[in-house]
């Protein structure tokens, strides 16, 4: 059955980029984004170091922008951090939190990805929350296990009104980087499974936005974005450049929810 959540693609830049390749980048998504901006909310999520220059040519532009991660905390001795604070500050609407790749590389804990999810609703910023099962984890049948912990985590943590401001983005590991996309089926019952979990905690957040991310291109996304608890996508390789990325905006404005 069509749903009425309006549908969201955000790219994770991930470490790439340099100025020169971002402000191609950024002008040519703001030179042909066109209509399709109007429907689907795009964003970019790219190296903090990049924020000053995403803000200074993506401001006033339908196009959002965001971090890859925040800290737990507000301020304080935490080397290299960066607080979702000093992000909003920069115009940033849009926090990842969770990413595969921090859990893997930087051994984060579904507990600390809710005090991030938290410190970025503080500061004003959507944070995205990503879940997400190993390719061991799906072959042991051991995915709504996983993913079901992950986001009770941050179903625990937060209250139910900072929980309508959140977006969830299922990420099946073994998908990111690989090439290899979940189906649409895969895809399909992993969010069904999630936004029932949402709805189990108040019946309103059955409306969370709930995004797929994991080898999402121009020839699969529509299929995927045309699933019903599927309301877009969180896009990394496929967003660094902009044909791909603004056809796969395209197909989230053209996808109709079976
Ligand atoms: C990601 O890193 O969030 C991601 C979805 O990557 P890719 O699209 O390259 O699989």
């Amino acid at each position: 059955m069509a749903n009425k959540r309006t549908k969201w693609v955000v790219g994770n830049w991930k470490m790439h980029g340099r100025l020169a390749e971002n402000e191609m980048l950024l002008r040519s998504l703001l030179e042909r984004c066109g209509s399709v901006a109007e429907t689907v909310r795009i964003g970019v999520c790219v190296p903090a170091p990049y924020l000053a220059q995403t803000e200074a040519l993506l401001r006033g532009a339908p196009l959002a922008w965001g971090v890859q991660d925040v800290s737990a905390y507000p301020h304080g001795a935490y080397t290299g951090e960066i607080a979702a604070e000093m992000a909003a500050e920069f115009g940033a609407t849009l926090a990842i939190v969770g990413h595969s790749e921090r859990r893997a590389y930087h051994g984060e804990k579904s507990e600390a990805v809710a005090l991030k999810a938290q410190r970025a609703l503080a500061a004003g910023l959507t944070p995205i929350v990503c879940v997400g099962e190993t390719l061991d984890e799906r072959e042991t049948g051991a995915t709504q296990a996983v993913v079901g912990a992950q986001i009770d985590a941050v179903l625990g943590a937060l209250s139910v009104e900072e929980l309508s401001r959140i977006v969830v983005a299922y990420e099946p590991v073994w998908a990111i980087g690989t090439g290899k996309s979940a189906t649409v089926d895969e895809a399909q019952d992993v969010h069904a499974f999630l936004r029932e979990r949402l709805a189990a905690k108040d019946a309103s957040l059955a409306d969370v936005t709930l995004l797929y991310g994991g080898s999402v291109k121009p020839d699969n996304a529509e299929a995927l974005f045309s699933q019903t608890d599927i309301d877009g996508g969180l896009i990394g390789g496929a967003s660094l450049k902009s044909q791909d990325f603004l056809a796969i905006c395209k197909a989230a404005s053209t996808a109709h929810a079976v």
